[in-house]
């Protein structure tokens, strides 16, 4: 079959893979094979001072073991430096971006507007020139109110101006902001659909932005309940027995991981042992549940 479908795996080497990384790979997969496209490997990162040696190989191994296999890469965005540069360039041009010397102690200090999830608003201090020139700045995005709204094939819609504040293209210390590099990357590897946790679901109005403002194709957006202890807390490298290299070290096998996470996402009744290629023709996007999964690890 012939197809333009283009996704991709876009783990950040900062810790292991842990089961909420290996629900939306696996969701990531099926979707590719539904509709015969391909996977590109995409390494995250830029964060330098954040990434954790071996991790990324780590990671790699956890896919293979799964059977979770990707066609393109892996692309380390730690070697695109000129193409973030690029596309800096290109906002900075059109009058997207500004210096700002605001530390964030200045920031939750300002910002009036209630702090949710994400933290203070920033305020927009440095707009119309930056409010500290002995600093070294971070370049910010104007972020133009309403934030846009999508439809998501998950969870449906998010709606118009649930987000807001100009926000970090690049950090003071020179290192790449998330928001850019993705949005950098998904268009240069031709990605049309992007299929990530739903802790991004925030981040997509400020990345179809930048889409926008650099003139490029929006892709669509699949946001993928993430996988939680009993508490409801999301997890994290703190939840050493969720990575998928405890199971393995416990001598679990891989089509024990995949039939849970398929029973999670409601494509199986039970969570007997079963191969992703098992689950192919029983998998709709559509049909998965956007919510998020309360793992038991004594179920
Ligand atoms: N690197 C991010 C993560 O591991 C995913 C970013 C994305 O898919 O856009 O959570
Ligand atoms: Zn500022």
């Amino acid at each position: 079959m012939t197809s333009t479908y283009r996704t991709r795996f876009a783990p950040s080497p900062t810790g292991r893979m842990h089961l909420g990384h290996a629900r939306t790979a696996l969701v990531t997969w099926l979707r590719a094979q539904e509709r015969g496209g391909r996977i590109v490997m995409r390494v995250e990162d830029i964060d330098r001072p954040r990434v954790v040696p071996g991790a990324a190989d780590a990671i790699f191994r956890d896919h293979e073991w799964l059977g979770l296999h990707w066609d393109e890469g892996p692309i380390f965005q730690s070697s695109r430096d000129e193409a973030y540069e690029r596309a800096l360039h290109e906002l900075r041009d059109a009058g997207w971006v500004y210096s700002c010397t605001c530390s964030r102690k200045d920031i939750a200090e300002i910002a009036s507007a209630p702090h949710g999830d994400e933290g203070p608003r920033y305020p927009g201090t440095c707009r119309n020139g930056v409010a500290k020139p002995e600093r070294a700045p971070s370049l910010r995005f104007r972020f133009d109110d309403p934030s846009p709204g999508f439809d998501d094939l998950v969870s449906g819609e998010y709606p118009e101006g649930a987000v807001g504040g100009d926000f970090v293209l690049r950090r003071a210390d020179g290192i790449w902001a998330y928001q850019l590099a993705v949005v950098v990357d998904d268009a240069e590897e031709g990605i049309t659909e992007v299929i990530r946790g739903a802790d991004l679901l925030s981040s997509t109005p400020r990345q179809i932005a930048i889409y926008r403002a650099l003139g490029r194709l929006v892709p669509r957006f699949a946001h993928v309940g993430l996988v939680v202890d009993s508490a409801g807390t999301r997890l994290s490298k703190r939840h050493g027995a969720t990575a998928v290299e405890s199971f393995r070290d416990l001598g679990r096998q891989p089509e024990e991981v995949i039939g849970l996470l398929a029973q999670s996402l409601g494509l199986t009744a039970t969570a007997a042992s079963i191969r992703p290629e098992e689950l192919v023709s029983r998998f709709a996007l559509g049909d998965i549940s956007g919510s998020s999964f309360a793992w038991d690890p004594n179920a």
